[in-house]
């Protein structure tokens, strides 16, 4: 990777579609780290990413596919290097997936997804971390730069490995990961600030919709150890969120005592984006992969449905009796660890 990066001249780096904070925050990282090489180097994302990072240092210089399709493109046939961090297929990245297949730029993979796909030339995948931003440090420090990571690749790196760990409670039990935000703190982040500028600078509209969703559109489901949340168009229109902004919904179902699996169903423009997440052994992303053309993580997963809400929800009912008794275990097997 370090002989890859050093010839290249004109490196652009890609995150998935509706960037996350591991997406941006790894993407930037490497970018800041780049340019302090003297690379010629450029983010290209397929669209936006939530208001909540758009302080990160960097974020402003990221080109929008979704914004300035031309000069995405155009950045695209001009590397040497396309470096796609933070997901594992071209399916991933959109509408910039064509681009990213056709282009002849060495391709290289810094991702924690499980089964990359076979499109780059140069695959780092570490499924047993929690976030490609804690990938991107172990890199820098691997090529011998630690010296050389500044303040805000720092700031990029935690708050990525903060994001994708839901503020380090979940996949967040390797001690490696707090001395690595150890050494990010030696580099002068402020973590608590961090914390406080990513999970809590919402707004008013969303903390609303949340106390709607909560009333009116959760299912909890003990006897299927599982909750579902859907939010239709019509929520959306009373509630008029952006999109990134239902990030973290999917979570608040798995505070119940007893729900180890959580459903979040959104309906959008031309399709019903499904976000799963469990807690201990139950894999959701079997759940994904079999219904909804879709993957992820053992707890964090996700896919789509092209149809109503009615058929996803109908769906999803035929998952939740598929796996009702390993969910059932999962939940007895949680309980179990945790006297
Ligand atoms: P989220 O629920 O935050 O959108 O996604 C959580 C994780 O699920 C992502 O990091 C990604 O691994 C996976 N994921 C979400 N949507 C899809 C999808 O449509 N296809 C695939 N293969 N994975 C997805
Ligand atoms: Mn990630």
């Amino acid at each position: 990777m370090a002989s890859l990066l050093d010839r290249a001249e004109h490196v652009v780096l890609v995150g998935h579609t509706s960037p996350d904070g591991d997406a941006l925050g790894a993407t930037l990282a490497m970018w800041h780290f780049l340019k302090s090489k003297g690379k010629d180097a450029t983010v290209v994302m397929p669209n936006a990413f939530p208001d909540t990072l758009s302080w990160l240092p960097g974020a402003k210089d990221v080109v929008l596919h979704s914004a300035d399709a031309g000069r995405a493109e155009a950045v695209m046939a001009a590397a040497d290097v396309i470096c796609c961090l933070d997901f594992n297929a071209p399916k991933r990245v959109g509408a910039l997936g064509d681009a990213l297949v056709a282009s002849g730029a060495v391709k290289l993979m810094v991702d924690h997804h499980p089964d990359p796909e076979g499109f780059c030339g140069l695959v780092i995948s570490h499924p047993e971390l929690s976030s490609t931003s804690e990938l991107v440090f172990r890199l820098i420090c691997a090529m011998g730069c630690w010296y050389d990571l500044s303040y805000e690749s720092a700031v990029c790196i935690c708050t990525g490995m903060m994001t994708d760990t839901g503020g380090f409670t979940y996949n967040a039990n390797n001690p490696e990961t707090y001395y690595i935000v150890g050494k990010l703190l030696e580099k002068g982040i402020d973590k608590d600030d961090i914390y406080r500028r990513v999970f809590n600078t919402q707004t008013e509209v969303r903390m609303r919709l949340v106390g709607h969703m909560l009333t009116d559109c959760m299912a909890v489901l003990q006897d299927y150890a599982s909750a579902v949340i859907i939010l239709t168009k019509d929520d959306f229109a009373k509630y008029p969120i952006r999109k990134g902004e239902t990030e973290g919904f999917v979570n608040m179902p798995l505070s119940i005592k007893g729900i180890i699996f959580s459903a979040f169903m959104r309906e959008d423009k031309d399709m019903i984006k499904v976000s799963l997440r469990s807690v201990g052994d139950f894999p959701c992303n079997e759940v994904a992969q079999k219904y909804f053309g879709g993957g992820g993580h053992k707890n964090a997963s996700g896919g789509e449905y092209y149809g109503s809400m009615d058929e996803a929800r109908d769906l999803l009912k035929k998952a939740l009796f598929e796996f009702q008794d390993r969910l059932l275990q999962a939940r007895r097997e949680n309980e179990e660890a945790a006297k």
